[in-house]
């Protein structure tokens, strides 16, 4: 694996273009592209095929192409395309002038599907979609004839004809590819080339009722566009012998090379179009981009980085195996680049009030902070102190059990950055007994944090000036499933019995430095002991601000590479 994040190079495909240099096929280019479907938001499963075919073409100097493979009206949509653009470009890569629409090669397609016809290659078929089904056989038993595959070429050019003229209702008729209705590869049994679909196209309108399938289009377009290395999932092993097929048997500009790797899979997630959709629709998220979705616009606004998206995509490489990657490891790839880059800042998510009874009224002590303890060039700021402070309620416990060595009556601890403070009084609630108020005592010699006379304590904690408060709402996050493999079958229960209801909790009221009074959406930083978190896109007001947790900082990954998983 390379040090530079977007030029992968080392694995079985870039193995293989190097030999292909090396014996200057293709007059020594490479060219790839990205050929989404515009019928949903793009997935992290997508981020990987976009690192590899940008990537490689980035490291052997050629060319990415972004191809919306466009042929099923019923299902697509601009908002999908703008979307997929959008993602794509957030992931740091260019597509330049490369911009194709498989809609643009309709004609083009057609022209290739009547090449097909006159070469007796092709046939309209009149069985319906079940009946196709019937005669397909099985695995083990061979399919049968259509009585319609023995059709003169003249006849077959009329009917053709007449489909694109819209003479014939949708489902009547298919033009068919005439192989071998024996082949031991079920796809090579007269796959169907051409539907009737009496649907306006997003992009062509109503100029089309018929439209060209998947496996005739894609290799076909990337034909046309030159491409020499097509690089797609496992799922479509079988449709490289189509692949070939229809190359060989029209008269295409150039024979691309169509190469399988396995897809991302990844725990407590699910991957799949279908299901993301249904996650939208059934309203168990809030959209395609609610920060819990594994879309790319979702964890975008959850706040992960282009720079750890691409890491991430490096670091898991690529197999001809399928296998499920720990979405720990995505989560490590997030914090180690956070790590490097967020500014550490003070919140409080869960706030209990603190009065400082020795510490003067209407006094502020402007105390000094490190911004990035990772990055020197990141400098310092100024936190004020004054008598009323906000710790975190879980900091502090008025019995303390053996290992716990935050706040307790009696206790002395750090005020990060400020002062050493003692509880010496605990304020309840009347009817309830909950703990609403903590009295405590500072000692002014302990300033910056440390005692002169060389003493102690067993905790830091953050905390916020009271008055200085910034109020915030946090978000935080979970993973969406609770269950390693949401997609595992499991009697009577589908993914969706797997959702975690504890995926997002809503805080309100959080204490935040005031330093933080104007941020932005784009900001991210690190809440000290807490995680690291940004500014969310949609819902964050200037006054009325909205967090985002990102991750916590509790390394699981490390975790299990010290244990040796
Ligand atoms: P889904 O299976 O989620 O419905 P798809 O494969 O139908 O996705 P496309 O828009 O056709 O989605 O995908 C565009 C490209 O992204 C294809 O080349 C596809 O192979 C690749 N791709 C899709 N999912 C993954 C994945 N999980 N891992 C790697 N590549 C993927
Ligand atoms: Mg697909």
């Amino acid at each position: 694996m390379t040090e530079n994040t977007t030029t992968p190079t080392g694995n079985f495909i870039t193995a293989i273009i190097e030999a292909d240099l090396a014996a200057n096929k293709n007059d020594g280019k490479v060219a790839t592209r990205f050929p989404p479907e515009p019928n949903g938001y793009l997935h992290l499963g997508h981020a990987k095929s976009i690192c590899l075919n940008f990537g490689v073409a980035r490291t052997y100097s050629g060319t990415c192409n972004l191809r919306f493979d466009d042929t099923n009206p019923t299902k697509e949509d601009v908002e999908y395309v703008d979307a997929i653009m959008e993602d794509v470009r957030w992931l740091g890569f260019d597509w330049e002038e490369r911009l194709h629409y498989a809609s643009d090669y309709f004609e083009q397609l057609y022209e290739f599907a009547l090449q097909l016809i006159r070469s007796g290659k092709a046939y309209v078929d009149d069985l319906n979609a079940d009946e196709i089904r019937e005669h397909r056989g099985t695995l083990t038993e061979p399919g049968k004839e259509s009585p319609w595959r023995e059709r003169s070429i003249e006849e077959n050019m009329d009917l053709f004809t007449r489909m694109r003229a819209g003479e014939f209702e949708d489902g009547s008729r298919v033009l068919r590819a005439k192989i071998d209705m024996a082949h031991p590869n079920l796809i090579m049994r007269d796959p169907t080339l051409y539907r009737i679909r009496k649907a306006s196209h997003h992009r062509t309108g109503d100029k089309w009722c018929i439209y060209p399938m998947y496996d005739f289009t894609h290799c076909l377009s990337d034909s046309i566009e030159g491409i020499t290395h097509s690089l797609c999932t496992l799922e479509f092993e079988n449709n490289r012998a189509l692949y070939d097929w229809v190359l060989d048997n029209v008269e295409a500009p150039c024979h691309p090379q169509q190469i399988e790797f396995a897809r991302l899979n990844l725990s407590y997630t699910v991957l799949s179009k279908r299901k993301l959709i249904q996650l939208v629709d059934e309203g168990h998220v809030s959209g395609w981009d609610d920060p819990r979705m594994p879309t790319i616009c979702g964890i975008r606004r959850r706040g992960f980085t282009p720079e750890a998206l691409r890491n991430f995509c490096d670091r898991i490489g690529l197999a001809k195996r399928d296998s499920v990657v720990d979405v720990a490891l995505l989560e490590f790839s997030v914090r180690e680049d956070l790590n490097k880059r967020a500014p550490r800042v003070m919140g409080v998510l869960r706030p209990l009030k603190v009065v400082i009874e020795n510490y003067p009224e209407g006094q502020v002590d402007e105390l000094e902070a490190i911004n990035n303890p990772e990055d020197p060039d990141a400098g310092k700021r100024k936190v004020p102190f004054s008598r009323e402070i906000y710790i975190e309620r879980d900091d502090f416990m008025e019995n303390p059990p053996k290992k716990f060595f935050r706040l307790g009556p009696g206790r002395e601890v750090r005020l990060r950055y400020a002062f050493f403070v003692t509880c010496t009084d605990v304020i309840k609630d009347e009817k309830t007994g909950e703990v609403v108020e903590l009295r405590c005592t500072y000692d002014p010699a302990t300033r910056g944090g440390d005692a002169p006379d060389g003493r102690k304590v067993k905790a830091t904690l953050h905390w916020v000036s009271a008055a200085h408060a910034v109020e915030a709402e946090v978000r935080l996050y979970d993973r969406l499933f609770d269950k390693p493999n949401p997609d595992e079958k499991v009697e009577g229960k589908t993914y969706k019995d797997f959702i975690n209801p504890e995926a997002l909790e809503i805080l309100k009221g959080c204490k935040l430095e005031p330093c933080l009074a104007h941020v932005e959406p784009g900001y991210f930083c690190q809440f000290e002991r807490l995680g690291y978190f940004c500014v969310d896109s949609r819902d964050s007001a200037p006054g009325a601000l909205v967090f985002n947790r990102t991750v916590t900082l509790r390394d699981a990954w490390a975790k299990l590479q010290k244990k040796g998983k």
